[in-house]
């Protein structure tokens, strides 16, 4: 399983392969890397968290960007125009058609990937949502992350001081 993330020192996108047993991202643009949790997987190696933030709160899409849909179809429109021009109504219509079957075929081989709301750590693999752990992207999660996110509930925005986070203040505590 691979996972891509976006490294939050340079902001260049980068991957790990091989994340299930790999035991930190590290960022080839400026090596700053970062802990993978172990705990993020299941027994059979699926995710159940984002193994880079631990957020359990993760949504599951087609890796199939629409531009490429999109342009399956304009492309059937654009044939079938030119038959209809042409006075072959029968062939535009078969155009329109296998434009339409091979968008949806696409749509049925293209394999899943695992999103995290919180960071967009991406999960590709076999198996990256087995048993359909995740669902599809849900408006009202991905808001209330965002406002997490922006400090709204405590969670520390990003950039925010080391010092605001919770496990540096308990240990202060303790040795208080
Ligand atoms: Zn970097
Ligand atoms: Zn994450």
């Amino acid at each position: 399983m691979e996972l891509t993330f976006e490294c939050p020192g340079c902001r260049m996108i980068d991957h790990t392969a091989e994340v299930e047993s790999a035991e930190r991202a590290v960022c080839r643009h400026c090596g700053a890397a970062r802990e993978l949790k172990a705990e993020a997987f299941d027994a059979e190696g699926s995710p159940r968290a984002c193994p880079l933030c631990v957020g359990g709160d993760l949504y599951v899409r087609k890796d199939f960007s629409t531009a490429v849909g999109l342009a399956i179809v304009i492309t059937g429109f654009a044939v079938a125009a030119a038959f209809w021009y042409y006075g072959r109504s029968s062939w535009a219509y078969s155009a329109l058609a296998a434009s339409v079957l091979l968008d949806a075929a696409l749509h049925r081989l293209v394999p899943d990937v695992v999103v995290c709301y919180r960071c967009a750590g991406q999960l590709r693999g076999p198996g990256v949502n087995s048993g359909r752990r995740f669902r599809a992207f849900d408006l009202g999660t991905g808001e209330r992350i965002r406002r997490e996110r922006s400090g709204a509930s405590g969670f520390p925005a990003l950039g925010a001081s080391p010092a605001a986070v919770e496990p540096d203040a308990t240990a202060d505590a303790s040795a208080a």
